[in-house]
Protein backbone atom coordinates (compact mmCIF):
# COMPACT_ATOMS: atom_id res chain seq x y z
CA UNK A 1 0.00 0.00 0.00
CA UNK A 2 0.94 3.54 -0.84
CA UNK A 3 1.31 6.49 1.33
CA UNK A 4 0.59 9.20 -0.88
CA UNK A 5 1.69 13.28 0.64
CA UNK A 6 0.88 16.78 -0.86
CA UNK A 7 4.18 19.08 -0.50
CA UNK A 8 1.91 22.13 -0.23
CA UNK A 9 2.30 25.59 0.57
CA UNK A 10 0.62 28.17 -1.59
CA UNK A 11 3.84 30.95 -1.84
CA UNK A 12 5.50 30.46 -4.25
CA UNK A 13 9.66 29.93 -4.28
CA UNK A 14 9.39 28.01 -0.78
CA UNK A 15 11.17 25.01 -1.50
CA UNK A 16 8.18 22.83 -2.58
CA UNK A 17 9.76 21.62 -5.84
CA UNK A 18 13.08 21.16 -4.54
CA UNK A 19 11.54 19.03 -1.36
CA UNK A 20 9.52 17.00 -4.21
CA UNK A 21 12.27 15.77 -6.18
CA UNK A 22 15.43 15.44 -3.34
CA UNK A 23 12.54 13.97 -0.70
CA UNK A 24 11.56 11.13 -4.10
CA UNK A 25 15.09 10.78 -4.60
CA UNK A 26 16.33 10.31 -1.11
CA UNK A 27 13.45 7.61 -0.19
CA UNK A 28 14.65 5.85 -3.47
CA UNK A 29 18.08 5.82 -2.78
CA UNK A 30 17.03 3.56 0.96
CA UNK A 31 14.86 1.40 -0.98
CA UNK A 32 11.53 2.80 -1.65
CA UNK A 33 9.33 2.73 -4.41
CA UNK A 34 8.32 6.09 -5.25
CA UNK A 35 5.58 8.02 -7.84
CA UNK A 36 6.04 11.68 -7.75
CA UNK A 37 3.15 13.75 -9.27
CA UNK A 38 3.96 16.94 -10.57
CA UNK A 39 0.72 18.96 -10.56
CA UNK A 40 2.67 22.54 -11.11
CA UNK A 41 2.05 23.64 -14.79
CA UNK A 42 5.76 24.97 -14.35
CA UNK A 43 7.03 21.20 -14.62
CA UNK A 44 9.92 22.18 -12.47
CA UNK A 45 9.79 19.10 -10.84
CA UNK A 46 9.50 17.04 -14.22
CA UNK A 47 12.55 18.41 -15.40
CA UNK A 48 14.35 18.48 -12.63
CA UNK A 49 13.45 14.50 -12.17
CA UNK A 50 15.73 14.65 -16.04
CA UNK A 51 12.32 14.04 -18.17
CA UNK A 52 11.64 16.92 -20.44
CA UNK A 53 8.09 17.93 -19.85
CA UNK A 54 8.06 19.41 -24.22
CA UNK A 55 7.98 15.78 -25.18
CA UNK A 56 5.55 14.11 -23.08
CA UNK A 57 3.56 11.68 -24.81
CA UNK A 58 1.12 11.51 -21.75
CA UNK A 59 1.16 13.54 -18.71
CA UNK A 60 -1.09 14.19 -15.07
CA UNK A 61 -3.50 16.36 -17.58
CA UNK A 62 -4.35 12.77 -19.28
CA UNK A 63 -4.58 11.49 -15.95
CA UNK A 64 -7.05 14.20 -14.99
CA UNK A 65 -9.08 14.06 -17.66
CA UNK A 66 -9.07 10.36 -18.25
CA UNK A 67 -7.34 9.99 -21.18
CA UNK A 68 -4.88 7.40 -19.76
CA UNK A 69 -3.73 6.25 -16.69
CA UNK A 70 -0.89 6.49 -14.58
CA UNK A 71 0.82 3.45 -15.73
CA UNK A 72 0.43 4.56 -19.50
CA UNK A 73 1.28 8.06 -18.78
CA UNK A 74 4.69 7.96 -16.10
CA UNK A 75 7.92 8.10 -17.04
CA UNK A 76 11.02 6.85 -15.37
CA UNK A 77 13.56 9.18 -13.88
CA UNK A 78 16.42 6.95 -14.62
CA UNK A 79 18.85 8.66 -12.42
CA UNK A 80 16.31 10.02 -9.53
CA UNK A 81 15.28 6.20 -9.47
CA UNK A 82 11.41 6.98 -9.21
CA UNK A 83 8.62 7.26 -11.01
CA UNK A 84 7.36 10.69 -12.85
CA UNK A 85 3.79 11.36 -13.82
CA UNK A 86 4.73 14.82 -15.47
CA UNK A 87 3.51 17.81 -16.14
CA UNK A 88 3.68 20.65 -18.54
CA UNK A 89 1.71 23.94 -19.83
CA UNK A 90 -1.38 21.92 -21.27
CA UNK A 91 -2.39 21.42 -17.51
CA UNK A 92 -3.29 25.02 -17.20
CA UNK A 93 -5.73 23.88 -19.00
CA UNK A 94 -6.83 21.25 -17.29
CA UNK A 95 -8.37 24.06 -14.39
CA UNK A 96 -10.63 25.37 -16.98
CA UNK A 97 -11.72 21.83 -18.12
CA UNK A 98 -12.16 20.12 -14.73
CA UNK A 99 -15.04 22.66 -13.67
CA UNK A 100 -17.44 21.01 -15.62
CA UNK A 101 -16.64 17.53 -15.17
CA UNK A 102 -18.06 15.35 -12.57
CA UNK A 103 -15.85 14.02 -9.17
CA UNK A 104 -13.46 16.95 -10.91
CA UNK A 105 -11.84 16.73 -7.12
CA UNK A 106 -11.67 12.99 -7.19
CA UNK A 107 -9.79 12.02 -10.45
CA UNK A 108 -6.28 12.07 -8.95
CA UNK A 109 -7.71 9.91 -6.04
CA UNK A 110 -9.46 7.00 -8.13
CA UNK A 111 -5.70 6.78 -10.76
CA UNK A 112 -3.64 6.70 -7.59
CA UNK A 113 -5.89 3.78 -6.24
CA UNK A 114 -5.46 1.80 -8.70
CA UNK A 115 -1.50 1.57 -9.10
CA UNK A 116 -1.80 1.19 -4.68
CA UNK A 117 0.30 -1.69 -4.86
CA UNK A 118 3.46 -0.44 -6.59
CA UNK A 119 4.51 2.34 -5.20
CA UNK A 120 5.75 2.80 -0.98
CA UNK A 121 5.51 6.86 -1.87
CA UNK A 122 4.01 8.90 -3.43
CA UNK A 123 4.58 12.36 -3.58
CA UNK A 124 2.81 15.28 -5.25
CA UNK A 125 4.35 18.75 -6.11
CA UNK A 126 1.27 21.24 -5.73
CA UNK A 127 1.02 24.41 -6.94
CA UNK A 128 1.88 27.57 -5.64
CA UNK A 129 -1.88 28.26 -5.00
CA UNK A 130 -5.02 26.61 -3.24
CA UNK A 131 -6.45 25.94 -7.01
CA UNK A 132 -8.41 22.91 -8.12
CA UNK A 133 -5.23 21.53 -8.92
CA UNK A 134 -3.84 21.75 -5.49
CA UNK A 135 -7.59 20.31 -4.38
CA UNK A 136 -7.02 17.27 -6.23
CA UNK A 137 -3.59 16.87 -4.72
CA UNK A 138 -5.28 17.60 -1.47
CA UNK A 139 -8.18 14.72 -1.29
CA UNK A 140 -5.88 11.94 -3.09
CA UNK A 141 -3.36 12.58 0.14
CA UNK A 142 -3.06 11.30 3.57
CA UNK A 143 -1.07 13.91 4.77
CA UNK A 144 0.39 17.31 3.70
CA UNK A 145 3.95 18.11 3.96
CA UNK A 146 4.64 21.85 4.21
CA UNK A 147 8.41 23.57 3.36
CA UNK A 148 8.83 27.07 4.49
CA UNK A 149 11.55 28.98 5.11
CA UNK A 150 12.33 30.62 8.36
CA UNK A 151 11.23 34.28 7.79
CA UNK A 152 8.98 36.43 9.58
CA UNK A 153 5.79 36.07 7.63
CA UNK A 154 6.52 32.25 7.25
CA UNK A 155 3.23 32.06 9.76
CA UNK A 156 1.07 34.47 8.28
CA UNK A 157 0.34 32.16 5.09
CA UNK A 158 0.00 29.18 7.15
CA UNK A 159 -3.10 29.63 8.68
CA UNK A 160 -4.85 29.63 5.25
CA UNK A 161 -3.42 26.14 4.81
CA UNK A 162 -3.89 24.74 7.82
CA UNK A 163 -7.49 25.72 7.37
CA UNK A 164 -7.49 24.49 4.05
CA UNK A 165 -6.38 21.22 5.09
CA UNK A 166 -9.17 21.56 7.73
CA UNK A 167 -12.19 22.20 5.43
CA UNK A 168 -10.78 19.17 3.19
CA UNK A 169 -10.43 16.76 6.24
CA UNK A 170 -13.48 17.78 6.90
CA UNK A 171 -15.45 17.61 3.81
CA UNK A 172 -13.70 15.50 1.22
CA UNK A 173 -10.81 13.57 2.86
CA UNK A 174 -11.14 12.30 6.35
CA UNK A 175 -7.37 10.66 5.41
CA UNK A 176 -5.65 14.46 5.27
CA UNK A 177 -4.06 15.05 8.07
CA UNK A 178 -0.63 17.97 8.37
CA UNK A 179 2.30 16.33 8.68
CA UNK A 180 4.92 18.44 9.14
CA UNK A 181 6.49 21.27 8.46
CA UNK A 182 9.99 20.90 6.88
CA UNK A 183 12.15 23.84 7.77
CA UNK A 184 13.88 24.40 4.25
CA UNK A 185 16.85 27.01 2.71
CA UNK A 186 17.69 27.40 6.59
CA UNK A 187 21.25 29.62 7.55
CA UNK A 188 21.75 28.98 11.60
CA UNK A 189 23.69 32.05 11.65
CA UNK A 190 20.74 34.30 10.90
CA UNK A 191 19.54 35.36 14.19
CA UNK A 192 16.10 35.89 13.14
CA UNK A 193 15.53 32.60 11.08
CA UNK A 194 17.05 30.72 14.57
CA UNK A 195 14.08 32.66 16.70
CA UNK A 196 11.59 31.55 13.69
CA UNK A 197 12.20 28.28 14.02
CA UNK A 198 12.07 27.96 17.77
CA UNK A 199 8.72 29.66 17.74
CA UNK A 200 7.65 26.79 14.95
CA UNK A 201 8.39 24.21 17.34
CA UNK A 202 6.83 26.13 20.34
CA UNK A 203 4.18 26.52 18.35
CA UNK A 204 3.74 23.07 16.45
CA UNK A 205 5.64 21.08 18.66
CA UNK A 206 6.10 17.38 17.16
CA UNK A 207 4.76 18.62 13.68
CA UNK A 208 8.07 20.27 12.87
CA UNK A 209 10.12 17.52 11.31
CA UNK A 210 13.37 17.22 13.16
CA UNK A 211 16.00 17.38 9.88
CA UNK A 212 16.61 20.57 8.72
CA UNK A 213 17.32 21.33 5.16
CA UNK A 214 19.99 24.18 4.97
CA UNK A 215 20.66 26.77 1.90
CA UNK A 216 23.38 24.88 -0.33
CA UNK A 217 23.55 26.47 -2.87
CA UNK A 218 24.40 22.60 -4.45
CA UNK A 219 20.68 22.02 -4.05
CA UNK A 220 20.11 25.23 -6.01
CA UNK A 221 22.53 23.68 -9.41
CA UNK A 222 21.08 20.39 -9.70
CA UNK A 223 17.69 21.10 -11.66
CA UNK A 224 19.78 22.80 -14.29
CA UNK A 225 21.36 19.50 -14.71
CA UNK A 226 18.25 17.97 -14.60
CA UNK A 227 19.34 15.77 -11.57
CA UNK A 228 18.05 15.93 -8.11
CA UNK A 229 20.85 17.23 -5.69
CA UNK A 230 20.60 13.97 -3.58
CA UNK A 231 21.95 12.59 -7.36
CA UNK A 232 23.89 15.71 -8.11
CA UNK A 233 26.22 15.94 -5.26
CA UNK A 234 25.57 13.20 -2.77
CA UNK A 235 28.09 14.68 -0.83
CA UNK A 236 26.85 17.86 -0.35
CA UNK A 237 25.39 19.29 2.86
CA UNK A 238 21.49 19.50 0.99
CA UNK A 239 21.76 16.12 -0.18
CA UNK A 240 22.80 14.52 3.41
CA UNK A 241 20.41 16.66 4.57
CA UNK A 242 17.61 15.23 2.11
CA UNK A 243 18.37 11.60 2.93
CA UNK A 244 18.16 12.30 6.02
CA UNK A 245 14.90 13.33 5.73
CA UNK A 246 13.94 10.77 3.70
CA UNK A 247 15.05 8.16 6.64
CA UNK A 248 13.01 10.46 8.97
CA UNK A 249 9.72 9.69 6.42
CA UNK A 250 10.16 6.26 6.39
CA UNK A 251 10.23 6.36 10.21
CA UNK A 252 7.20 8.57 10.60
CA UNK A 253 5.24 6.26 8.28
CA UNK A 254 6.12 2.86 9.76
CA UNK A 255 4.87 4.42 13.29
CA UNK A 256 2.00 5.39 12.01
CA UNK A 257 -1.48 4.30 13.69
CA UNK A 258 -4.39 3.79 11.10
CA UNK A 259 -6.54 7.14 11.33
CA UNK A 260 -9.42 5.49 12.19
CA UNK A 261 -8.00 3.95 15.10
CA UNK A 262 -10.60 5.20 18.38
CA UNK A 263 -8.77 7.65 20.55
CA UNK A 264 -6.27 9.31 18.04
CA UNK A 265 -6.61 12.83 16.86
CA UNK A 266 -4.69 12.97 13.59
CA UNK A 267 -6.64 16.19 11.95
CA UNK A 268 -5.17 19.21 11.20
CA UNK A 269 -7.26 20.41 13.77
CA UNK A 270 -4.60 19.39 15.98
CA UNK A 271 -2.00 21.52 14.64
P1 LIG B 1 8.70 26.27 -5.09
O1 LIG B 1 8.49 24.95 -5.74
O2 LIG B 1 8.04 26.36 -3.74
O3 LIG B 1 8.33 27.43 -5.96
P2 LIG B 1 11.54 25.76 -5.45
O4 LIG B 1 11.79 24.41 -4.88
O5 LIG B 1 11.42 25.88 -6.93
O6 LIG B 1 10.27 26.42 -4.76
O7 LIG B 1 12.69 26.71 -4.89
C1 LIG B 1 12.78 28.06 -5.22
C2 LIG B 1 14.24 28.42 -5.50
O8 LIG B 1 15.03 28.21 -4.34
C3 LIG B 1 14.84 27.56 -6.59
O9 LIG B 1 15.70 28.35 -7.36
C4 LIG B 1 15.63 26.50 -5.82
O10 LIG B 1 16.72 26.01 -6.55
C5 LIG B 1 16.08 27.29 -4.61
N1 LIG B 1 16.24 26.43 -3.41
C6 LIG B 1 15.30 25.61 -2.89
N2 LIG B 1 15.76 25.00 -1.78
C7 LIG B 1 17.04 25.44 -1.61
C8 LIG B 1 18.08 25.19 -0.63
N3 LIG B 1 17.87 24.36 0.41
N4 LIG B 1 19.24 25.83 -0.77
C9 LIG B 1 19.46 26.67 -1.81
N5 LIG B 1 18.55 26.96 -2.74
C10 LIG B 1 17.35 26.35 -2.66
MG1 LIG C 1 7.52 24.52 -7.54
Amino acid sequence: MSRIFCIANQKGGVGKTTTCVNLAAGLASVGQRVLLVDLDPQGNATMGSGVDKRTLTHSVYDVLLETADIPEACVRSEKGGYDVLGANRELSGAEVELVALERRNERLRAALKAVDAGYDFVLIDCPPSLSMLTLNGLCSAHGVIVPMQCEYFALEGLTDLVNTIKQVHANLNRDLQLIGLLRVMFDPRITLQTQVSDQLKAHFGDKVFDTVIPRNVRLAEAPSYGLPGVVFDPASKGAQAFVQFAREMVIRVSAEVPSNAPGQDHTAASA
